[in-house]
């Protein structure tokens, strides 16, 4: 059943393009919960510098990623779209979270060795907190849904453990947030189909939602797939591929058809292939126009990160306050 009445938080980092995995696994499911819920969307910058960047260039990320979630369909006036470090509260309430967070917790997260991986020798604490952080992000809006990547579940099921200290040391406070999941949790990337589409494997492993059409047709002619039979436990690129047409494409007889030939491994790339690219160029479109649109007007997203951070911190201050009474901090 499609929630209603719900409070939902989710969030994204200002890294780069948007690519077709934050989309499917995230991004298409909060225009559709702004319906009938109450939503806020945050663009976490502060979750951002945790990873090398260049301060000259960030502001541009975060104001490209600000066009992207207005272009995708956020509503201004439905959801609360606003800057991480717009709201000091986040990190207030993070230095709280981190005294009760345990940490071997954070020690265990998959994402924090895999960027800890990347970046050996230099692994700030930062990464080591980036959940901290995000439990404060969530919690601070008390939302009974967090729609998000399959990446990102363990993150969702740490901050369900920070509640729940919280509210054995304090008094019951916190609501334990759940993941609202999406059709594809994870979209594999087109070169390597065994790890996630993620912006840090490149640019030709992801489609970004940015992509012009005959970069879109190139990617996808060059997509790995299984032809000649795929090797014992190698992940399938056919799949995700066969995965991206089918929630993208309307027409169910080409759907079926595909699948069909799919299942008796007969699947014909060279039909496949440019199907898949026409429809994805079909999808991405009018989303391309809009952010032309509204490119031109950055007067106007400034006004509504603006009009954003303010709702924000309303609800994030009150959520403080009450954290601090029930800690004894006065
Ligand atoms: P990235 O992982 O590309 O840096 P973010 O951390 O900003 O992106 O994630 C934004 C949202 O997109 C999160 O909810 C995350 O779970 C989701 N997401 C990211 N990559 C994928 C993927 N390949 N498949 C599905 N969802 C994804």
């Amino acid at each position: 059943m499609f929630p209603k009445n719900k409070v939902i938080f989710s969030a994204a980092q200002p890294t780069g393009e948007l690519h077709l995995g934050n989309y499917l696994g995230a991004l298409k499911n909060w225009v559709h919960l702004q319906r009938d819920n109450q939503c806020f969307y945050a663009i976490v910058d502060y979750h951002a510098i945790t990873i090398p960047y260049d301060p000259k260039d960030f502001p541009k990320k975060v104001m490209d990623l600000a066009l992207d979630y207005l272009a995708l369909g956020i509503d201004p006036e439905k959801s609360v779209v606003f800057i991480q470090s717009h709201v000091p509260e986040h990190t207030e309430l993070a230095w709280i979270l981190n005294t009760i967070t345990p940490l071997g917790e954070l020690e265990r997260m998959t994402q924090f060795k895999d960027k800890a991986e990347q970046q050996r020798g230099s692994i700030n604490a930062g990464l080591l907190n980036y959940p901290v952080l995000m439990a404060a992000d969530i919690l601070l809006y008390q939302p009974d849904l967090v729609p998000v990547g399959e990446d990102q579940t363990q993150h969702v099921e740490l901050t369900r453990v920070i509640a729940r200290k919280f509210n054995s040391a304090f008094g019951e406070y916190f609501k334990e947030p759940k993941v609202y999941e999406a059709t594809i949790a994870r979209v594999m990337s087109l070169l390597e189909p065994a790890k996630k589409m993620s912006k840090s494997l490149g640019p030709n492993h992801c489609l970004a939602l940015n992509d012009p059409p005959e970069v879109i047709r190139k990617k996808i002619a060059k997509a790995v797939t299984d032809e000649g039979g795929l090797a014992e436990n190698r992940v399938s690129g056919g799949k995700n591929l066969l995965e991206l047409f089918k929630v993208l494409s309307d027409d169910k007889a080409t759907k079926d058809a595909f699948e069909e030939q799919y299942k008796a491994g007969e699947l014909k790339y060279a039909e496949f292939k440019p199907a898949l690219a026409e429809t994805i160029i079909k999808v991405l479109e009018p989303i391309q126009a809009r952010r032309a649109e509204l490119a031109a007007k950055p007067q106007e997203v400034t006004r509504i990160l603006l009009g954003g951070r303010d709702k924000a911190r309303l609800i994030a201050q009150k959520t403080l306050q009450d954290v601090k009474e029930r800690m004894g901090l006065v």
